[in-house]
């Protein structure tokens, strides 16, 4: 085999390109899951993916898998893989690294005359990012039986539309239940990925191999206590929602601070009041809890911690409450062989490496479910994602693909 050569001008002007295929105007990325943009940009992944020679196929779900046939096609691919759809204000690379960058890595092995024994397969998940649903990595969670089927089923959008329409809309074919892998269907997968933190850029670091990933648990509460005049209730028997909520904010804060783990991290992102107005007490609440850890003991833990604090913040206020766990996933060990092999492989190219955690999630969190896997990150300025001003360099970019491609090289020889 030639040596390696990332095309990465070539592959510069298909991310430019691709961030064209937008819901919003550009230099913003919007690209919500079967949406006329999202399906322009299915279709824009495949031409590429057929000018590659490779095979195609789309699950029940949308999940899509392009796939460069080895020499042994009975001995399990090596896989690869990431999403092309994106939050509301987003940026071109999140997800779109790990899709176009596969691609460029695949054409570099034909170029250098490499020819795979087991064959590689790009697969491109649906839905990512949960702007649909409200559940992210829809596509990975099925592939990896993580998501039972009435949950799936049961999914509906804002506007009350259902899985089933949107497939239909998607163009997806089968039952659903035909998407879950089989235990041994991939021998490894490698996600490549900006790393949307800032540790590598502070560090000034090449790539990343992740250890670990972080996996959050979603809770949802819903308080009502009673309202009335702001100067007319005194303060004696209020039974004030907001004042609930607000215990309950601390209460993750205090779970998330003493589990002992420094990954154990608790966030209220949302609390909404009703009615809202200043001269009125709030007789509704509503939080969104998000609560994450590398560890499942330690993050299960401060779950039912915040769980048993909630009861006891309400029964003492007479609130009453709802409170449901959108979802609760499992953290992921990565394969020590495999990271110790894409380290080495990092490395050996002389490019400077780090071992570390993702503390945000991805398919690769599912995909573990399936097969060893591991992710390669990248920088990102300023580890900023899910912002117009995301952004990785050329050349950074080029030595994720190349480190992706020397993988390939090494797992399907
Ligand atoms: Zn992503």
């Amino acid at each position: 085999m030639k040596p390696l050569v990332v095309d990465k001008d070539r592959l510069q002007c298909e991310i430019d390109e691709f961030a064209l295929i937008t819901e919003a105007a550009p230099p913003v990325v919007t690209r919500v899951l079967f949406s006329e943009a999202d399906l322009r940009g299915r279709n824009y992944v495949k031409e590429r993916c057929t000018d590659a020679g490779l095979t195609l196929r789309t699950d029940a779900v949308g999940n899509m898998f392009a796939r460069w046939h080895g020499t042994s096609r009975q001995l399990p691919a090596i896989a690869t893989g990431s999403h092309i759809d994106a939050i509301p204000n987003a940026g071109k690379y999140d997800g779109v690294v790990g899709v176009l960058g596969a691609i460029e890595a695949i054409r570099t092995l034909q170029t250098a005359g490499f020819q795979p024994r087991r064959s590689i397969e790009l697969i491109i998940f649906t839905s990512e990012e949960p702007t649909r649903f409200g559940i992210g990595c829809l596509g990975s969670r099925l592939l990896g039986g993580v998501l039972s089927l009435e949950r799936a089923a049961a999914l509906r959008d804002r506007y009350g539309k259902d899985l089933e329409f949107w497939r239909k809309q998607g163009g997806c074919p089968g039952p659903l239940d035909s998407v879950k892998l089989a235990k041994d269907s991939y021998a490894a997968f490698v996600e490549l990925h900006i790393e949307q933190g800032p540790v590598l850029e502070a560090e000034k670091l090449d790539i990343g191999v992740v250890e670990k990933i972080a996996a959050p648990s979603t809770l949802r509460i819903q308080l009502t206590g009673v309202g009335g005049h702001a100067g007319a209730t005194l303060m004696p028997g209020r039974r004030d929602a907001l004042l609930a909520g607000a215990e309950i904010t601390l209460a993750v804060e205090q779970a998330a601070t003493t589990t002992g783990s420094p990954d154990t991290v608790g966030t209220t992102g949302i609390l909404r009041i009703e009615p809202g107005a200043v001269n009125s007490v709030p007789y509704k609440a509503y939080l969104e809890i998000d609560l994450r850890d590398t560890s499942v003991k330690t993050r299960d833990a401060a779950l039912h911690q915040i769980e048993a604090a909630i009861i006891e913040i309400c029964t003492r206020r007479k609130i009453e409450f709802t409170m449901e766990r959108l979802n609760v996933d499992p953290p992921a060990i990565c394969d020590a062989k495999l990271v110790e092999t894409v380290a080495g492989i990092a490395s050996g190219l002389d490019f400077s490496v780090k071992k570390m955690i993702s503390r945000a999630y991805h398919d690769s969190l599912f995909m573990a479910q399936v097969c060893p896997t591991t992710m390669i990150f990248i920088p990102c300025f300023k580890g900023y994602s899910h912002r117009p001003d995301e952004f990785s360099s050329p050349e950074q970019i080029e030595k994720g693909v190349r480190v992706l491609a020397e993988t390939f090289a090494q797992l399907a020889k």
